[in-house]
Parts: structure tokens; C-alpha cells; sequence
């Protein structure tokens, strides 16, 4: 069995210039890690190592919930 596909999940990405949210899906950064801050316009770069760890949380958040669901 795969393990769990958590592409269209929705992580946050703090802004390294004002410190604001920018939102995108997994799926999305894997293909382009580049993000629009909604706040101030500005253009940046996710950090790869934090997306990283960030994708391993949901994909454990995901696993957890289909356990949940199946108990
Ligand atoms: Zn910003």
C-alpha cells in the first residue's frame, strides 16, 4: 500500500520579509518552491528543510486520522 498522499494539503510559510502567511499546497511547492506573500508582494523561497519536516507532520497528522477513521 502507498503511503498516505497529503499533495493537496495546505501548509503555511512565514514570509522572511515582513513575517506574514503565505498559504500553498504541498503538491504545489514540490513542484514550485516559490510563494507570493499575500502581505507585502514579496517573492521567496520556501526553506526546503522546514517544508520537509513540514510534509513529515502531515503525512504522521494524515496517518493518524485514517487509523482514527478505521478503529
Ligand atoms: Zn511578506
Amino acid at each position: 500500500m502507498a503511503g498516505v498522499d497529503v499533495g493537496d494539503v495546505e501548509l503555511e510559510f512565514p514570509c522572511p520579509t515582513c513575517g506574514g502567511t503565505a498559504k500553498a499546497a504541498i503538491e504545489a511547492v514540490r513542484m514550485l518552491p516559490v510563494l507570493d506573500c499575500p502581505a507585502c508582494g514579496q517573492r521567496f523561497g520556501v526553506d526546503l528543510e522546514a517544508f520537509s519536516a513540514q510534509v513529515t507532520q502531515a503525512e504522521a497528522a494524515a496517518k493518524a486520522a485514517r487509523k482514527r477513521r478505521k478503529a
